[in-house]
């Protein structure tokens, strides 16, 4: 059976709002981080959506692994539900033949995203409840390239974490120990960089495992997410001694810890004229972004951005990110 689909028109754009600059002198070379704040401000003092809460979702991990790809699908839930409102009606994932565009993503090993970015339409959701929305979708440079040091990666990691009110760390096939060692380095920033107020700093963390090959051991999604958190991060008869001390620490600093376990998106992506069509990826694959992306972006998953418990309307949020910065760039 044919399903009815439709693209999507996309007006928006990705924008760089923080960048990373390299600069040598003749000791040693390091990178400044740069705010863009005019953009910001344009975008985020706009009437429409200036008196609005915000909810801030970012993509983070190392480069290559598909964060941009999967936003891109983020895209075409959020036309079809916020934009068009008619998600029932049609298959949201889109037209089998239609390349995949929004943020950009490539195969090869150069990286094309640095620093931190976000698509430029602000989507808006009016809860019945009478709270007014706008929801932020944020892209990240990948950690861990080999033209960024650690400080620059955890910087950029830990900006995101503090900005977002959902955080989707973005693993390849299992959470490993030196991956909760990295969330471990950039939360620390992070908290550093806050006031200690004695609660939990970051709101939800959500693990997602990419080409997850273990399914004798967990199956697919957010069930065997849980699964495989319970037995690395949550149990402590079944998490490694080694990794006590590390995984208190990643869990005393988010309110919420999710996983999700992805199939691999078949080997369509591999082919050199591959452009992000759904006819070249994996049913299973498509299954499994049909089922997790309204998981993270649902009017009823949203989770408001709050400070100290607060919740933070857009026009505040440019403070903080200002605020930010700056004790990063001091
Ligand atoms: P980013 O650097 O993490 O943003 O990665 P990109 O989104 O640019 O994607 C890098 C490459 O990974 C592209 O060639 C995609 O086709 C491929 N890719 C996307 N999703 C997956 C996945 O789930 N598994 C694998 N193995 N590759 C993927
Ligand atoms: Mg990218």
């Amino acid at each position: 059976m044919r399903t009815k689909c439709v693209v999507f028109t996309m007006q928006g754009k990705p924008m760089q709002i923080i960048s990373i600059c390299g600069e040598d002198d003749s000791s040693r070379s390091r990178c400044i981080l740069q705010l863009n704040e005019d953009e910001l401000n344009k975008m985020f003092m706009d009437e429409k959506i200036k008196d609005r809460v915000v909810s801030v979702i970012s993509v983070a991990g190392a480069f290559r692994k598909g964060k941009s790809f999967l936003l891109d699908f983020f895209l075409r839930y959020m036309y079809a539900k916020y934009v068009h409102n008619n998600l029932s009606e049609k298959d949201w994932l889109g037209d089998e033949n239609a390349p995949l565009k929004g943020f950009s993503w490539r195969g090869g090993s150069q990286r094309d995203t640095t620093g931190i970015l976000i698509w430029s339409d602000i989507f808006l959701y009016d809860n019945p409840n009478g709270e007014k929305v706008a929801i932020i979708l944020m892209d990240t440079q990948g950690t861990f390239d080999c033209d960024s040091t650690m400080k620059d990666c955890a910087n950029v990691f830990a900006l995101s974490t503090m900005i977002s009110s959902v955080q989707i760390f973005n693993i390849q096939s299992n959470i490993q120990k030196d991956d909760l060692q990295h969330l471990q380095l950039f939360t620390e920033y992070a908290r550093i960089a806050m006031e200690n107020t004695g609660k939990k700093p970051f709101q939800k963390l959500q693990f997602l495992i990419r080409d997850w090959f273990h399914r004798d051991e967990a199956p697919f999604g957010a069930l065997g997410g849980k699964q495989l958190l319970e037995q690395t991060l949550i149990r402590k008869d079944k998490r490694p001694e080694e990794n006590e001390q590390l995984c208190e620490n990643v869990k005393s600093s988010f309110n919420e810890i999710d996983c999700y376990l992805m199939p691999q998106p078949g080997y369509g992506i591999e082919e050199p004229d591959f452009r992000g069509c759904l006819k070249d990826l994996r049913g299973e694959f498509k299954e499994h972004l049909r089922d997790f992306i309204p998981l993270i972006l649902a009017p009823e998953n949203l989770i408001i951005k709050e400070i100290n418990g607060e919740k933070l309307k857009i026009d505040h949020l440019l403070t903080y990110i200002r605020l930010y910065f700056e004790s990063f760039n001091s």
